[in-house]
């Protein structure tokens, strides 16, 4: 648990992220980015995509490797396909964050809950329908792993993943600074079938300082 300094008040930029709803921006190299999970236990699918050339982008397994740890919290430096540092988390009141769930789908309804949930609102879909609006020619494509923030997702002794209760809370933040221009898309996950979230997904909030 590292808390930040910042102060909400003077930050350049905020938003509140409906669950349900996308939000793509672009961080600067420099500024400071948090995402606050206002009611707690909500998930924010992330990805993130380098400003000047977004074939390169986010690495699941790059930052996985570089630190030697599975989670993210403070300390890890997300790192790109290219392997270079994207952002790097420098406060986290919640403590843990997920990268290898990868985002809900249609497919993943089906699988996870029943035949029936397939038409339901999911992650991926948002994040197609996010970068369909940001327009430069980006989608399907172009989703690859992202990080599941405030999701917590422990790997047991086996190797298993489970989705495990969250251990976030109203009013719990992750912050990172960017370390090259950066595009942030953010799918607000949309999951009704997913207890780790009691069934109700909530907003969060997005700041960024200069
Ligand atoms: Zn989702």
């Amino acid at each position: 648990m590292t808390e930040s300094t910042m102060n909400p008040a003077l930050a350049a930029y905020r938003k509140v992220i409906l669950a349900g709803d996308h939000w793509m921006h672009e961080i600067k190299k420099g500024q400071t980015f948090r995402i606050l999970d206002l009611e707690g236990n909500q998930a924010a699918d992330t990805l993130f995509y380098c400003s000047h050339d977004s074939s390169e982008r986010y690495s699941a397994s790059d930052t996985i490797q570089h630190q030697q740890n599975l989670y993210i919290t403070t300390g890890t430096t997300l790192m790109s396909n290219l392997g270079h540092p994207m952002l790097m988390v420098t406060a986290d009141t919640c403590g843990r964050h997920d990268t290898l769930g990868g985002a809900c789908s249609r497919e993943s309804n089906i699988m996870r809950y029943a035949f029936e949930k397939e038409p339901m609102h999911a992650c991926r879909d948002i994040f197609i329908s996010g970068l369909a609006q940001w327009g430069q020619g980006m989608g399907k494509r172009d989703i690859t792993c992202n990080i599941n923030f405030f999701m917590n997702v422990p790997v047991t002794s086996d190797g298993e993943l489970t989705f495990a209760d969250g251990i976030s809370a109203p009013g719990r933040y992750v912050e990172m600074v960017a370390k090259q221009d950066i595009l942030a898309l953010i799918s607000n996950c949309p999951q009704l079938n997913n207890p780790c979230n009691a069934y109700n997904p909530t907003p969060v909030e997005v700041f960024i300082w200069d």
